[in-house]
């Protein structure tokens, strides 16, 4: 999509810090952490949130998780845990349309979801 910022960030037309890369999935740094370790998952398809996951896409969220588990590995965050978060639309905050879960921690990050 052309006037999205992750599709830009995936085709390499903006700089970005990638901690990963696969056929169908990248991971970056984000631009304002809020934790030691807080990385942004998505896939390479544009789907613009949750809501546009189908039956046929939906395979893309086994590869997310996947992705968070070795990417929890390479930064040292596997063994004492992490958060893997998706905001979905105006009321979660969602700002940037284009999937996509933040992989968090390095901190204690408490009982609390929100
Ligand atoms: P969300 O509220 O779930 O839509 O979060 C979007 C996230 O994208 C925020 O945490 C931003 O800090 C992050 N972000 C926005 N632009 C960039 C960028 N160019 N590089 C890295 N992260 C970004
Ligand atoms: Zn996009």
């Amino acid at each position: 999509m052309s006037n999205c910022i992750f599709c830009k960030i995936i085709n390499k037309e903006i700089p970005s810090a990638v901690v990963y890369e696969d056929e169908k999935v990248m991971a970056f740094k984000d631009i304002n952490p809020v934790a030691p370790v807080h990385v942004l998952i998505v896939p390479k398809m544009h789907i613009g949130s949750i809501k546009e996951l189908t039956e046929e896409n939906a395979g893309i969220l086994a590869d997310i998780h996947l992705a968070a588990k070795k990417i929890a590995q390479e930064l040292g965050i596997y063994e004492k845990g992490f958060r893997l978060i998706n905001n979905c639309g105006e009321d979660a905050g969602q700002t940037v349309f284009h999937l996509h879960y933040h992989l968090i921690g390095g901190k204690s990050l408490g009982a609390k979801i929100i």
